[in-house]
């Protein structure tokens, strides 16, 4: 298996590149728009072929670049089936495993930073790894109060769902903004500020009513163009509207 982790700094999101070295299939998860071009250098310089691009869930922080990656490269758009995006050409859900070549993408559902929030689990052999999106961060997680979040309900998919993974799992996060790439299971489990060291739902909950974050920046026209699987809206600001243009180059 190939495996890469790709970053954007903008909105510090990661993008993860996993491909089947026989098949040459490729999928990325959660492809961000402004590295969309980039990203497919990777694929290519590789001699892979992406054959799927792959959202955890409706971004608030950013554009996907799911819609120009099927442009360049002519991939499908996969997110979760109960988004029920008209873009979106396969629907995912938990009990049915993507299949990139050999290599299975197993969807977990994990609400609570949205409603229809998955992740992504990858086992092979004893080893796995699973691609928490904004569920599940490093000593962290997901907001959960704007967006159909909801505390209780990421409480509940972290300690019901991931943290009943194998110590041993690789956590993977959508996002961090200190430069740390992965985690574990069994570390996020002892150590998470949030969710770790047995921390009760009611202290949980207490956290996050208390976080008191500021607006998303790009939240007015991401989640639009999002739900157009990376569109851009009429409201984009004017100096991200060239993000949007596909140009095929050489
Ligand atoms: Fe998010």
């Amino acid at each position: 298996m190939i495996f890469r982790q790709l970053f954007e700094p903008e909105s510090s999101t990661y993008t993860y590149l996993l491909a089947d070295g026989a098949s040459g299939e490729a999928v990325l998860i959660d492809p961000t728009v402004e590295t969309a071009e980039s990203d497919l250098s990777v694929i290519n310089d590789l001699g892979l072929k992406l054959v799927y691009t792959l959202e955890t869930h409706v971004h608030a922080d950013h554009l996907t670049g799911a819609r120009k990656l099927k442009q360049l490269a002519g991939s499908r758009i996969a997110g979760p089936a109960m988004d029920h995006l008209p873009c979106t050409d396969v629907g995912v859900e938990e009990g049915t495993p993507l299949m990139i070549g050999d290599i299975a993408l197993h969807p977990l559902f994990t609400p609570g930073h949205t409603s229809t929030h998955h992740s992504y689990l990858l086992e092979q052999g004893d080893s796995r790894r699973v691609f928490t999106g904004d569920a599940l961060l490093i000593d962290g997680c997901g907001r959960t109060d704007f967006q159909s979040g909801d505390a209780t309900r990421l409480y509940h998919s972290i300690h019901d769902k991931l943290f009943s993974l194998p110590v041993d799992t690789l956590v993977y996060p959508g996002h961090d903004y200190t430069n740390r790439h992965v985690s574990t299971i069994g570390q996020e489990r002892e150590r998470n500020e949030r969710l770790g060291g047995g921390r009760t739902l009611q202290a949980f909950v207490a956290i996050m009513d208390g976080l008191d974050l500021a607006y998303p920046k790009k939240i007015d026209f991401a989640v639009p163009g999002n739900e157009r699987c990376g569109e851009c809206p009429p409201n984009i600001p004017e100096d991200m509207r060239r993000l949007c243009d596909v140009t095929r180059q050489g």
